[in-house]
């Protein structure tokens, strides 16, 4: 079985909503691993996020990963929604800082009761039951690290507060995973840390989001789909053999699964799927 998982976040119109359990379904016929559900800054989609976690647990076999954020929230209400997590059946928390809303790169600011820093929420989750936890990685250092010693002990030190594994920011060169592992694991941590694959199928929207969560875009790659520009059957072809050679290569190193970001579409996840279980299977024979 070839260990991966899939992101979603939740819609906020109905045929949205229509078109994301569509989607989930068809994810479900390849038996991931799990599926997570995003957690709108600050909160602003925490119902939405408990009610689709909740269905995912009720009616699907797939296993849910509810994200949650310190943002915006009081500890008393930090520890009222991961209680209404574990009652929609979500065992299985991504704790996450969050970036402060409106400008994720503006300053930080904690709420006056609430907390600083992932590590608190983790032991704040790990205090409340039992849950399986998982945190933020960056393979090209968080956004607000001054430097590589900094960021590696920080993380180290939220895996040591209680994280079970931890999911990557997304990022579109092999290298950038396996020297942040390589490093991790210097400092005395094997903590699994799953890659996240963003398929770059869109070039207008892959640059926006490699802005927001500062991942560099590989220019070569750039330029082949701004080429694309006006052919998105070609765009999405590049991005999605992009995508796949790079999860090869990833697992090939040891990288123990893949997150898939599927933007609530099904096709880029499955046609990933798809061509790296034959190429696994097509290196076995
Ligand atoms: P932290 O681990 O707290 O780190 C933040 C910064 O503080 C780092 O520079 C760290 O080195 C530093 N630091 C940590 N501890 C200390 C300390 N004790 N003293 C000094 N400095 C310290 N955002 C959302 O809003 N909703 C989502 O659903 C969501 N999902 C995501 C899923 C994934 C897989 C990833 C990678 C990111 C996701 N994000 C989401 C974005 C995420 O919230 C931001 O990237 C955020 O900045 C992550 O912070 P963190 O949890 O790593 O925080």
């Amino acid at each position: 079985m070839t260990p991966i998982s899939f992101e979603v976040f939740p819609p906020r119109t109905p045929a949205g909503e229509r078109a994301l359990w569509d989607v989930i379904r068809r994810l479900e016929s390849l038996n991931p691993r799990f599926i997570s559900v995003t957690y709108g800054a600050g909160g602003s989609s925490r119902d939405r996020t408990i009610d689709i976690v909740r269905r995912i647990a009720a009616e699907t076999t797939l296993r849910p990963v509810a994200h949650l954020t310190a943002v915006g929230h009081s500890v008393a209400e930090l520890r009222q929604i991961i209680g209404r997590y574990a009652d929609a059946g979500a065992r299985d928390l991504l704790v996450l800082r969050g970036d402060p809303p409106g400008d994720p790169r503006g300053s930080w600011v904690p709420h006056p009761q609430g907390l600083t820093y992932a590590s608190e929420l983790v032991e704040l989750v790990r205090s409340l039951g039992d849950f399986t936890i998982g945190v933020a990685a960056f393979p090209e250092m968080h956004p607000r690290s001054p430097n590589w010693e900094w960021d590696v002990r920080h993380f180290v030190a939220k895996c040591r507060a209680g994280a079970d594994y931890a999911i990557t920011q997304m990022f579109f060169s092999a290298e950038d995973y396996l020297r942040l592992r390589d490093r991790v694991s210097a400092a005395g941590c094997d903590i699994p840390i799953i890659p996240e694959i963003m398929p770059a199928t869109d070039p207008r929207q892959i640059s926006r989001f490699a802005e927001l969560s500062g991942a560099t875009f590989p220019p070569d790659l750039a330029r082949r789909l701004e080429a694309a520009r006006d052919d998105p059957a070609e765009g999405y072809r590049i991005g999605v053999e992009h995508a796949t050679a790079m999860s090869e290569r990833l697992l090939a190193e040891g990288a123990p699964g893949l997150h898939c970001i599927t933007l609530n579409r099904a096709a880029a996840a499955l046609d990933i799927h798809h061509n790296v279980v034959n190429s696994r299977s097509a290196s076995v024979h």
